[in-house]
Parts: structure tokens; C-alpha cells; sequence
């Protein structure tokens, strides 16, 4: 059985099969072989759970909730400076502020109101975690995520009206569907804007995902194990 749906218990294992699995993928492809990078997503396991990880050397981890984020992981920063934590969940704008002060990178900048809020706490923070914008491929109503007909003006509204530096684009394709026609078309917006960071790929399409070009895959029950609860919304 694959990796994917039955992780071993040690996560620093599991991330190493991934690690290889990751590099064959992309040798096939013809991509450079650190063209990856591996999200880990520990939302809803605790500490004991990340720190195999974090001892075997890995120091990107993703996490959907900023409150759940914020009594995880200042004191794993303060041990492991550094970490980069990422934010891969729907933002508030009510917690702009605490988002800017923990993430070092957004991955869910999905609408105006959000960008500007934000643009703001950046500055008086003078914090700059870097962000993506989320694209909701599927145009699916219960998902967050700029629609694909609004990406190219949204860009452009973040960078030249709002200020910001947009670094790359995130998606989370409709589950039970073939990803990779989903996957090539965030691949095609962020081509037509100039933005080369791709977050997609997720545990059950991973491979897929950097073979299409992803630079950062957000795998979470292949790394750490299936989480207690049931999966995220958006
Ligand atoms: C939970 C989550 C993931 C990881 O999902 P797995 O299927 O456990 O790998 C990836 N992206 C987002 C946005 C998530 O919320």
C-alpha cells in the first residue's frame, strides 16, 4: 500500500520516503531536483508529534488556523529559530495582526479586504511575511480562493493599488477529481502574471503536483498520521 494512505509512525521517516518519491517525480519531469519544497501540515497534532520532524532537520511546516498556530508554535520558534511557519488556512481579517506576527509566509490572500488588512498590519509591524494568493480552481461556493476569471485583476489590485508583494499563487482542487487539470491551471495564471512560487499537491496528489510544476506541496496525514478530526472546509 502507498506511503500516502498508510504513513509509518515516525514522522521524520515518512517525510524522507516522501523526500525520494518527490526527487524521482521530478528527475522524471525534467525539473531540477530541489524545485520542492515540503510543507508539513501539523494542524491538529501537537508537539510530541512535530518535534521527530523538527529534530530529523525539517523546518517548513503549515498550519490552517491561526489561534491553533499561535499556542503551537512561538515556543517550537523560540527552540528552532528557524522555522518557517505557513499559513495555508482562510484568514480573518480581525486576525491580520496575528497572522503577520507569526507566519512568515500567507498562503490564503484571497480578497481585498484581506490584502489591505494586512498591507497594514505589515507596516506597522514592519513585518513582511511573504504571500500568496489562493485561486478557488474548482469554483467551488463552499471554498475560499479568488475566482480564476478575477486572478489576473486581483494581482494586479494587490500590487499596484494595495502594495504588496505577491509571490505566488496556492489551490486546493475539488476532492474526488482529477487534480492535474487544475493543477495546470494555476500553473497558467501564475505564468501569465509573472509569479513563480505554485503551493499545490496535497497528500493524495503530491507527485502530481510537482510534476506540474508545484515549488511547495502541503502534506499533512503522509507526514504525521491521519488527525483526530475530520478534514478542513477550504
Ligand atoms: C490540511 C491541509 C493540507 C494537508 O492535507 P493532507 O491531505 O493531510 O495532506 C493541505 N492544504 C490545506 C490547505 C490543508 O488545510
Amino acid at each position: 500500500m502507498s506511503l500516502r494512505q498508510n504513513p509509518a509512525p515516525d514522522p521524520a521517516a515518512n517525510l524522507a520516503v516522501i523526500s525520494d518519491e518527490i526527487a524521482a517525480a521530478l528527475k522524471e519531469a525534467g525539473r531540477p531536483q530541489d524545485a520542492v519544497t515540503i510543507t508539513a501540515v501539523a494542524k491538529k497534532h501537537g508537539r510530541a508529534r512535530i518535534l521527530p520532524a523538527l529534530k530529523a532537520g525539517h523546518r517548513v511546516y503549515g498550519e490552517n488556523r491561526v489561534q491553533e498556530a499561535a499556542g503551537k508554535w512561538p515556543a517550537l520558534k523560540d527552540e528552532f529559530p528557524d522555522i518557517e511557519l505557513r499559513l495555508i488556512g482562510p484568514l480573518q481579517s480581525n486576525k491580520a495582526a496575528d497572522a503577520v506576527r507569526l507566519f512568515d509566509t500567507i498562503e490564503t490572500v484571497d480578497r481585498p479586504k484581506i490584502a489591505k488588512a494586512l498591507a497594514r498590519e505589515m507596516d506597522r509591524q514592519a513585518r513582511n511575511p511573504r504571500l500568496l494568493i489562493q485561486v478557488n480552481v474548482g469554483e467551488e461556493p463552499q471554498k475560499a480562493g479568488i475566482l480564476p476569471k478575477d486572478a489576473d485583476r486581483f494581482v494586479a489590485q494587490c500590487r499596484d493599488e494595495i502594495g504588496l508583494v505577491v509571490e505566488g499563487l496556492m489551490c486546493i482542487p475539488p476532492i474526488n477529481e482529477p487534480p492535474a487539470l487544475y493543477f495546470a491551471l494555476l500553473a497558467k495564471i501564475a505564468e501569465a502574471n509573472g509569479l513563480e512560487t505554485l503551493s499545490m499537491g496535497m497528500s493524495s496528489d503530491y507527485l502530481v503536483a510537482a510534476q506540474l510544476g508545484a515549488t511547495h506541496v502541503r502534506i499533512g496525514t503522509a507526514i504525521f498520521g491521519p488527525r483526530l478530526d475530520g478534514e478542513p472546509e477550504s
